[in-house]
Parts: C-alpha cells; sequence; structure tokens
C-alpha cells in the first residue's frame, strides 16, 4: 500500500491499457524544450520499428527518452515470462554491469509494484518509499526523482520503464504522459518479440524451452518439422533468409537483376520526357544514380557471398541504407529512404521473375507466414506439409479451415513478429493449445514425440467407430456431413463413412487461381465432387468472397469488409459471376442428382428470393439449351443476426438450413473472427450464442425443414453435446473430426445431453461452460478428447 502523502504524488492513476491519444497531447511541450512533444513520441516510436531486434529497441529507448526528459537514469526492466521476474534489460545513468543481473519479484521494489498494480508511480524520493530496494550493483543510491510506468499488453504486464533524477522532484503531468505514452508502444513490441530467447538466463536455472510463442488453436493436432517460409512476390520485407545453391550465379543473377532495373528506369523516364515535371524526373535520376553507386550494390553481393540468397541479401542491404535516412533529423532525407525501398522492391522483383528452380520442401514442412494462402499450400508436393502458422487470424480462418479439411495440426495468430531467418529451423506445432516452440529443447521435442505417439494411439482407438452408426444410446440418428473445398479433399473423404458432404466451400477453386475460373472449369471440379460422393448429397455453397476470404485478382477495398459486400451481396450484384457458377453446377449435377446448393450470408428475404431466381433461370437456360437439370434442393445459411429471427419467413424460401456458427458467433458478440487483440472473446460457447442456436434449431424444427451445423462448432467435442441436447439432426466438419464427434454422439443419450444444455443456458459465461463441458466428456468415459 502507498502511504498517503506518496498516493498523492502519483501524478496520474492511468489503468492498464491507457494509451494516451497522441493527438490529444499534441500541444503539450516541455517547460523547457522547443521541440513538441508529439515529434520527440514520432521520433522515438520510428527509431524503435527501424530496431533489427528487441536488445536494438531497449537501447534506443532509455537513450532517447533520457534525453528527451533530460532525466539523470532511464532503465527498461522486462519479465521473464519463465520466472515472473522483472529484469533489468537496459539502462543508461545506472551501472550497465547491472543489465541482466538485476532481477525482482512481481511486487517486490517500487519496480515490481507498478508491474502489480499497473499504474505509474511518481515519487519526489524514491528511497523513503516503503517498497524501495537498494541494489549496490546500480549506484541505485543517489537517485531520488523516480517515475515508473507500467508496460502493460493485453492486461499481462511486460515490464516497467523507469526515469530518474539525483535531484528530488516529482515529475509534471506531461512528462507522465510522455512516459505513459512511449510505454505503451513499447509494450507492444516487448510482446511481439520471442522474450523466452532475450533474456539472460538468472540464477534460477535456464529460462525455459527456446522460442515458445502462444497463439490460437487452428487445428487440432502435434506436429514435429522444418520451418518452410513462402515468400510473397512482392515484398521485401517479407522475404526470407535462405542459403543460395550457388553462389557465384546468386551474384551474377543480381547483378542482371541491377541492370534491368536501371534499364527500365531509364526506359521509363524517356518514355514520359515532357510529362515529367523536374522533381519527378529527378526521383527517377535519382534512383539511377543509387543504382549506380557502388556501395548497396557491393553491399548485397559481400552478403551474397557471406551466404544468403539475393533476395534475403538485398533484403538487409536495403534496411541498412533506409536506415540511415529513417535516422536523419532533416525531413527531405528522411523521405530518401522510401526512395530506397522502392529500389529494393523493383530489383527484388526482376530477381523473383528470374527464379526457375523449382522451391524444394523437406518431408516435414511447416508453412510459417503472416497468412499462409491457399496458393500456398497448394505449392507443397502432396505428403509433405506437416503444419501450418500464421502470424494473423484466427480458428475460423480459412487458412485454419484449410488445415483441419487436411488434417494437419495449425497455430494462428502468433502476432506480428520478425520470422524472416527462420527458414529451415525445427518446430513443434501444438495445435490443441495454440503454441509453437522455435528451436525447441531436446526435453520438448521428447516430450512431444510421446503426444504425437498418442495422438496416433487415439486415432487408432477411434478407427474401429469408423463402421458404426452415429446413433446416441437412447438410438436417435444423427447425420454426419463433410466439411470439403479442395479437390485433395476427397481423398481424406474417401477413408470415412458420412452421410453427406454438408458444406462445399466453393471459393476455394477461386482462391488458388490467378483469375476467375471460367464455367467450364468450375463444371469439371465440381463434377469431380459431385461423382466422388453420389448418390450421398453433396451441399454446395455458392461463392463466399469478401470479408476473410479475398480474391488477388479481385480486390475489394472497404473500411469494414465483414459488414460489406460480401457472400451473396456479391454475387447477386454480379450476375456474371454467379450465373456460370450456378450453371457449372447445375451441368456436373446431369445424371447423378445428389447436388444441393445453398447460399452464404443471406441476412434478408429479397436476398434468398433473388437468388431462387437465379437458380430457377440458370435451369431454364440450361434447359433450353438442352440439358436436363433436375430442381436441386435450396437452402440458406444461417449466418447473420437477423436470419436468426427469420427462419419461419425463410423457410418459405428454402428446403433446408445450415447454421454457420463461425460467423454467426463473430455477428453475434461483434467480434472479428480473424483479429488476434480480441481473439479471447470470440467463443461459440459464450451463452448467448447457445442461447441462439437453440432458438434456430427449435424455429426450423417448427417449421418443418431440417437444419445442419456445419461451422466449427459441429466438430468440437464439447459443443457436440450441446448441439445433440438442441435436437440438432446433421453435423457437418472437417474430415479429423468425424470419428470424435461420431464418439461423442454414441456416448450421451439425447435426454443427457438435453440437460446439459439446460444448465449451459443458464451459465454466465464461456469458460463456465466450457468447464462444465470438459467435466461431462469426462464423466461419460471421452476424457482424451479433453486432453487432445
Ligand atoms: C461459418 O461461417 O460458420 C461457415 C461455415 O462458413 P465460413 O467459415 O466459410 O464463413
Ligand atoms: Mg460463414
Amino acid at each position: 500500500m502507498l502511504g498517503a502523502r506518496r498516493r498523492a504524488c502519483c501524478a496520474h492513476r492511468f489503468r492498464a491499457l491507457a494509451f494516451i491519444n497522441i493527438a490529444g497531447i499534441r500541444m503539450i511541450t516541455f517547460a523547457d524544450r522547443s521541440q513538441p512533444m508529439l515529434a520527440k513520441l514520432q521520433e522515438i516510436v520510428q527509431r524503435v520499428n527501424a530496431a533489427a531486434n528487441l536488445h536494438e529497441a531497449l537501447e534506443i529507448v532509455v537513450h532517447r527518452v533520457r534525453a528527451a526528459m533530460d532525466t539523470d537514469v532511464c532503465s527498461v526492466y522486462v519479465r521473464d515470462p519463465t520466472t515472473s521476474q522483472y529484469v533489468l534489460m537496459a539502462t543508461e545513468g545506472l551501472s550497465p554491469s547491472s543489465v541482466g543481473k538485476i532481477r525482482m519479484a512481481a511486487g517486490e521494489g517500487i519496480v515490481g509494484l507498478v508491474a502489480t498494480r499497473q499504474e505509474p508511480v511518481n515519487l519526489a524520493n524514491a528511497a523513503e518509499h516503503p517498497s524501495f530496494r537498494y541494489f549496490p550493483e546500480t549506484g541505485e543510491q543517489r537517485f531520488s526523482g523516480f517515475l515508473a510506468v507500467p508496460l502493460v499488453h493485453f492486461r499481462q504486464s511486460m515490464g516497467v520503464l523507469v526515469v530518474q533524477q539525483i535531484t528530488q522532484r516529482v515529475f509534471a503531468n506531461d512528462e507522465v504522459a510522455f512516459l505513459v505514452t512511449i510505454g505503451a508502444q513499447l509494450a507492444a513490441t516487448l510482446s511481439y518479440a520471442a522474450l523466452g530467447s532475450a533474456i539472460p538466463p538468472g540464477e534460477h536455472g535456464p529460462s525455459g524451452p527456446i522460442g515458445l510463442i502462444q497463439g490460437l488453436p487452428g487445428a487440432p493436432g502435434v506436429t514435429i518439422g522444418n520451418i518452410v517460409l513462402p515468400s510473397p512476390l512482392a515484398d521485401l520485407d517479407a522475404v526470407a533468409d535462405r542459403a543460395p545453391d550457388d553462389i557465384v550465379e546468386e551474384e551474377a543473377g543480381f547483378r542482371r537483376a541491377v541492370r534491368e532495373t536501371q534499364q527500365e528506369l531509364r526506359a521509363s523516364a524517356d518514355r514520359m520526357e515532357g510529362r515529367l515535371t523536374d522533381e519527378t524526373r529527378a526521383i527517377f535520376d535519382a534512383y539511377v544514380l543509387i543504382l549506380g553507386q557502388d556501395d548497396l550494390v557491393d553491399e548485397v553481393v559481400a552478403r551474397i557471398r557471406g551466404g544468403n540468397w539475393a533476395p534475403g541479401a538485398l533484403r538487409e542491404a536495403i534496411a541498412e541504407h533506409a536506415k540511415v535516412f529513417d535516422q536523419a533529423e532533416d525531413a527531405y532525407l528522411r523521405a530518401r529512404a522510401e526512395d530506397i525501398r522502392a529500389i529494393g522492391r523493383r530489383i527484388l522483383f526482376r530477381l523473383l521473375s528470374d527464379v526457375t528452380v523449382e522451391r524444394q520442401y523437406p518431408s516435414d514442412a511447416v508453412l510459417l507466414g503472416d497468412e499462409v494462402s491457399l496458393a500456398r499450400v497448394a505449392d507443397v508436393p502432396h505428403g509433405k506439409l506437416r503444419g501450418i502458422v500464421c502470424l494473423r487470424g484466427s480458428v475460423v480462418s480459412h487458412t485454419a479451415v484449410l488445415a483441419r479439411g487436411l488434417g494437419i495440426p495449425a497455430v494462428m495468430g502468433l502476432g506480428p513478429r520478425d520470422v524472416r531467418s527462420l527458414d529451415g529451423h525445427p518446430i513443434i506445432v501444438d495445435g490443441y493449445r495454440g503454441r509453437v516452440f522455435i528451436d525447441p529443447l531436446p526435453a520438448v521435442v521428447e516430450e512431444y514425440r510421446r503426444l504425437v505417439q498418442h495422438e496416433g494411439q487415439l486415432s487408432a482407438k477411434l478407427a474401429v467407430l469408423r463402421d458404426l452408426e452415429a446413433t446416441t444410446t437412447d438410438h436417435v440418428q444423427i447425420g454426419l456431413g463433410l466439411n470439403v473445398g479442395l479437390l485433395t479433399d476427397l481423398d481424406v473423404a474417401a477413408n470415412l463413412d458420412v452421410d453427406e458432404v454438408g458444406l462445399y466451400r466453393s471459393e476455394f477453386p477461386f482462391m488458388t487461381r490467378e483469375t476467375f475460373p471460367m464455367e467450364e472449369e468450375q463444371y469439371e471440379i465440381y463434377r469431380k465432387v459431385l461423382q466422388a460422393f453420389a448418390p450421398k448429397p453433396v451441399t454446395m455453397r455458392t461463392l463466399d468472397i469478401g470479408g476473410d476470404k479475398p480474391l488477388s485478382y479481385f480486390p475489394i477495398t472497404e473500411e469494414n469488409p465483414f459488414l460489406g459486400w460480401r457472400g451473396i451481396r456479391l454475387t447477386l450484384d454480379r450476375p456474371d459471376i454467379f450465373l456460370p457458377q450456378l450453371r457449372a453446377m447445375l451441368r456436373a449435377n446431369v445424371g447423378l442428382n445428389n447436388l444441393r446448393i445453398m447460399f452464404p450470408m443471406i441476412g434478408q428475404i429479397d436476398e434468398i428470393k433473388a437468388a431462387r431466381q437465379a437458380v430457377d433461370r440458370a435451369c431454364r437456360e440450361l434447359g433450353e439449351e438442352g440439358y436436363e437439370c433436375p430442381a436441386p434442393s435450396i437452402g440458406a445459411m444461417v449466418e447473420v443476426p437477423s436470419a436468426l429471427h427469420s427462419i419461419p419467413a425463410l423457410s418459405r424460401y428454402v428446403d433446408f438450413f445450415s447454421i454457420g456458427t463461425n460467423d454467426l458467433t463473430q455477428y453475434l458478440l461483434a467480434v472479428d473472427r480473424n483479429n488476434p487483440n480480441v481473439a479471447r472473446l470470440y467463443n461459440h460457447l459464450d451463452p448467448a450464442v447457445i442461447r441462439a442456436l437453440n432458438g434456430v434449431i427449435r424455429d426450423a424444427r417448427r417449421c418443418g425443414k431440417p437444419a445442419s451445423v456445419c461451422g466449427e462448432m459441429a466438430a468440437d467435442p464439447g459443443s457436440a453435446i450441446l448441439l445433440l441436447g438442441m435436437g440438432l439432426g446433421t453435423f457437418s466438419m472437417s474430415a479429423s473430426a468425424v470419428l470424435r464427434i461420431k464418439w461423442v454422439i454414441r456416448s450421451f443419450s439425447s435426454q443427457r445431453a438435453k440437460r446439459v444444455l439446460y444448465r449451459a443456458m443458464r451459465m454466465e459465461c464461456a469458460e463456465t461452460v466450457r468447464t462444465m463441458l470438459d467435466e461431462e466428456l469426462c464423466r461419460a468415459g471421452l476424457g482424451e478428447l479433453v486432453l487432445a
């Protein structure tokens, strides 16, 4: 507890996550300085962002903050995730030899106190504070004035930023605001760095598993493999380091790319002669000049000779050059950094268009990228892909959906971090807990080997369910469907005994191509899918792009894409895209008659009416062309909240409903399904979601229309108990979940499931529901599914 007098010294009580709005403090300046605070802030933030690593970032902070605030000391303490201690990681003003040695537990010393309370402390004389702890190695007794702000990220203390003064003084409000703002920025930087390897081991032993990074579960399973970084074409920053196959060839290729870029620039300038202003012409000239100078070229060549391939060497050299300009005081010179990067991108384009050699993949490839696109997954030869790890996204991102379809583990939402040097590094992917270990310790590898083995045993145990009925213990028959999207899914599906394809995501073939597939091409694909499952029904969903499903060749730029032009809204507006797709589906169905068509994102009655009319029109036209097209069953996805309350009205126009719990959860909870910042709020077990689902399934039953769930909830063993309790007739999921869900169905009676459902609907939060469902699974002898 702070004493009353000292409490009064706390200039501001900024709560956790209080990030000062920069615009709001634009006009504040330090009393004795002329440079506006905002400019100082921006400068520090820019330099921190340009830092090559965490260590450099911390050094920049302590150096710059001390200078900007004119204090005697600035230090950063960072939380060691293994020991939960706060470790002095950088200082200017305290003894440099104390870095890495001074450690304080949460609550210990003023630093520990600030970390625990998550609010700043501003003291005229720190030594008088009851929590003050003296470390002789710092020489700290000389300092009196003490201002410390917590570094908080998503409610977690990441560290403490401190400034100190020899004289006794209370820091002014604008100074506190300044430090809090820097602290907010630094907290985010800290959270993105892999702290496990950044903190030196203390006296408590080694600092735990190397490179453990917590993300979000994407697809279940565990795997041990080697990282493969896909290099996107246009983005210099995203280029990975890689050893060149042939250094001489690599250097020659680079020099060729430089020459071509110079020629291209000259040619562009010449073509535009007369239309260029003097200033623009000067930019072209400057580019050619920069390329003509030997420094940049020499530097890249040196790095190639040092063992990096040309794109990686280029990225490093461009970053070095740009950094020099970035740090310039003069605004004009700073802008030159952008010129350097622009040149880098041009050369990169040339280099990569020159890459003719096929990428070699290890037999245990784990793709790691910002967002691993479908096309990248498709590049990996069959059987070599073991896992997917994305810096962005969550369990319902399409990459995760795809991974589940392929039966490989995935971890999502690791957050922005520099992964460029990780190509070829060993990695463990734990898709259950949503975490990865990069360069894991042997003991961790050993532990995960055991888990992989356990997985194998569970799969073998579940295999006996393959030919058994999906019936509850009180003999209620449940339909099982598959979610598929790629033709490769068909191989996996061939081994499973399911009743139908509950969701064919037709956007997947659109996402793996570079232009819209034509009607004929679509026909070929759909025909294969329908044939593979005939006579079992296949529910094909019409194109659901927009939101988190972009097409590279059809960019849609919107402020709020999830509430924008997506799903049925888009296809109804684009009959040139919609009708060929419907025609291709209907033609593929000729002679098979197992097609059902379903529309995504139905929110209004007019939409389902218009969509039906489009099907009728396509049928009519095809009939006129001589095809015998039977009219397919028509369904609507229930995934927009307005549809929840329109089941009776929608029932007049559809034959069935399929509930998309992925989108429904995001829209009901107002939580973006791909945003790691709010990922912890995204939970289909939220009682509000459960109650809504119960209502839809009840209304559909009353209207005499069958309902299924094709969102991820159907693949979650705990949730499956609730859906059984609601009386759901069909569960549709990716192949990897089928036997697990069948096990749940065969272990519960519908009455028991109903009792569990009623308890869940009375609960207050998703976590309590989850705990209760885990207990129910264990009680029913399905504890292995909880462990998984
Ligand atoms: C859903 O939203 O639950 C769903 C199945 O569709 P998608 O995940 O493809 O949006
Ligand atoms: Mg959806």
